[in-house]
């Protein structure tokens, strides 16, 4: 996609803000794009309209609450049919942590056609930037009459930077002994675990996560991290690639043959130390076998 630079276009493409009911976290961080110079959108080609007539890009914040969604539409209508809507923050795109709650008529897709979603609570300043390109290329593909086409850096995980809060989370299936723990803490419901054939599998949807780490604190193995990853933006129809999958896999009880995940050894050394041979022998045994065995009971 061609960016216009800075005053090379007479008509910049006009942002238009709708605030659905949000705790404002992500309005400030949209903010930042009109008062930082390095954030700035006026180098993507773009300022910002207090009007909903001449909208070319409607950004929408917070999730749909009961109380304002009326007057959401309401005002949605008045913007032009041909406009690109974004979803900025998890709240509209999913509920986020609000899913569940009486007050709130969400996701924001649930009321109105959403073209880009950027998840995140809230989503960086440079991660509002990808999302408003994203935006500006359908719509210039929409203009041209074609499909859209990805943003030259759209796909590509940019490094992890050195405030590692606020990006996507990594899932370490090596280390994950299944307690689960993680899905116990986890408010915004954004972690699933499957039983599968081989293995119990794990799913993190990055459009529910709100990048407490929660789940990554009370992990006892550390298997899961926040990493500074910050680009989560993508088409709506891309929704459920934004995940974070990983199976932890069964391994036959040496007892009874039956599927058992064990204790993977490093945390076995964390937590004795120096585990001794009877150690390691419970630990390859289902839990029925390890009663077995701790009782005296010899295995059939
Ligand atoms: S990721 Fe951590 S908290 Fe979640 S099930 Fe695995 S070990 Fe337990
Ligand atoms: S950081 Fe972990 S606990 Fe917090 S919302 Fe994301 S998946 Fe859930």
């Amino acid at each position: 996609m061609h960016i216009q630079e800075k005053g090379s276009s007479p008509e910049p493409v006009r942002l238009f803000r709708i605030n659905t009911g949000s705790c404002n976290g992500c309005d400030v961080e949209l903010a930042v794009t009109s008062a930082v110079t390095e954030f700035d959108v006026e180098q993507l080609g773009c300022r910002y309209t207090e009007s909903a007539q001449e909208a070319d890009v409607v950004l929408i914040t917070g999730p749909v609450t009961v109380r304002a969604r009326d007057e959401v539409m309401r005002l949605c209508a008045e913007t032009p049919r041909d406009k690109v809507t974004v979803a900025v923050g998890v709240c509209p795109v999913s509920g986020g942590v609000f899913r569940d709650s009486y007050a709130v008529d969400g996701p924001l897709e649930r009321h109105l056609s959403v073209d880009v979603n950027v998840p995140g609570c809230p989503p960086r300043p440079q991660a509002l930037l990808a999302g408003i390109r994203e935006a500006l290329a359908i719509r210039e593909a929409r203009r041209a009459g074609a499909e859209p086409s990805r943003t030259p850096d759209q796909g590509k995980r940019p490094a992890a930077d050195n405030f590692p809060a606020r990006g996507r989370l990594s899932f370490d299936a090596s280390a994950c002994v299944d307690c689960r723990m993680c899905r116990h803490v986890c408010a915004a419901g954004a972690i699933r675990f499957e039983e599968g054939d081989s293995g119990v599998r794990l799913t993190l949807w990055h459009n529910s996560c709100v990048f407490c780490g929660l789940c990554c604190h009370y992990c006892p193995t550390g298997a899961l991290s926040v990493t500074g990853e910050w680009r989560l933006d993508h088409p709506t129809a891309d929704g459920f690639r934004q995940v974070e999958r990983g199976e932890v896999p069964y391994t036959p009880c040496s007892g009874c043959g039956e599927s058992v995940i064990p204790v993977p050894a490093q945390l076995l050394h964390a937590a004795f130390r120096r585990p001794t041979p009877e150690i390691e022998k419970l630990n390859t045994l289902c839990p029925a076998c390890r009663q077995l065995m701790s009782i005296g009971v010899p295995r059939r």
